[in-house]
């Protein structure tokens, strides 16, 4: 079991999903059709299995005809953090959810759906049973985050006091590593927690 599975996904409690069926009814993903479709003819597995269950609805009118409330909160949600362009926003529906909202291949779903959410910032639809859920594991992100930010404080006193150069490698290469875990959540403002 890698990290990610250990510190998440087998944290995640299924029992929240109500059932709703709009992660599988108004679809998107970060990558813009056009280039999800050249990733799948070049074989990426996880285009491959989008594109297999998820076609895209013909404009962003028609995916608000389903549930305006997801395309706007999708849509906010991207412009909050400067990432949206229209031009290149797609929103998918699964061929394989039947009209009560039930997955006609349930046993056999894919992984993309057995994960959904697959990480603390999925965009769920207004009213998914993970909002909260997510919410407290963003939460607990930006705490470690924090703590890092204070571990590095600490690194740079003693940096100050050593003159080992031993040490003071070690130091380096721990800070690295230490960087890079802020790094990493870059994009969801780890520089300001
Ligand atoms: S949007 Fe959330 S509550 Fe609705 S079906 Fe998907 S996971 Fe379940
Ligand atoms: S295959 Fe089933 S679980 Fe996956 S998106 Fe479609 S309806 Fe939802």
């Amino acid at each position: 079991m890698d990290n990610y599975e250990k510190n998440y996904l087998s944290k995640r409690p299924e029992n929240l999903c109500r059932l709703c069926g709009l992660c599988c009814r108004v679809a998107t993903t970060s990558i813009p059709y056009e280039k999800l479709k050249q990733m799948r003819d070049e074989g990426d597995q996880g285009a491959i299995d989008f594109l297999s269950v998820f076609e895209p609805y013909p404009s962003i009118e028609d995916a608000r005809k389903v549930s305006q409330e997801t395309v706007d909160n999708v849509i906010e949600e991207l412009k909050a953090d400067g990432n949206y362009n229209e031009e290149e926003m797609t929103f998918y529906k699964c061929k394989y959810l039947d009209d009560n909202n039930l997955c006609t291949r349930y046993e056999d779903r894919l992984l993309l759906c057995k994960h959904f959410p697959a990480s603390p910032w999925a965009i769920v639809p207004p009213g998914c049973g993970y909002e909260g859920w997510l919410f407290m594991k963003r939460e607990e992100v930006k705490q470690k985050i924090r703590k890092v930010k204070e571990d590095l404080l600490e690194l740079d006193l003693l940096k100050k006091k050593t003159k080992s150069p031993e040490i003071l490698q070690k130091i380096d290469t721990v800070e690295k590593k230490m960087l890079r875990s802020i790094e990493v959540h870059k994009n969801h403002g780890s520089e300001n927690w």
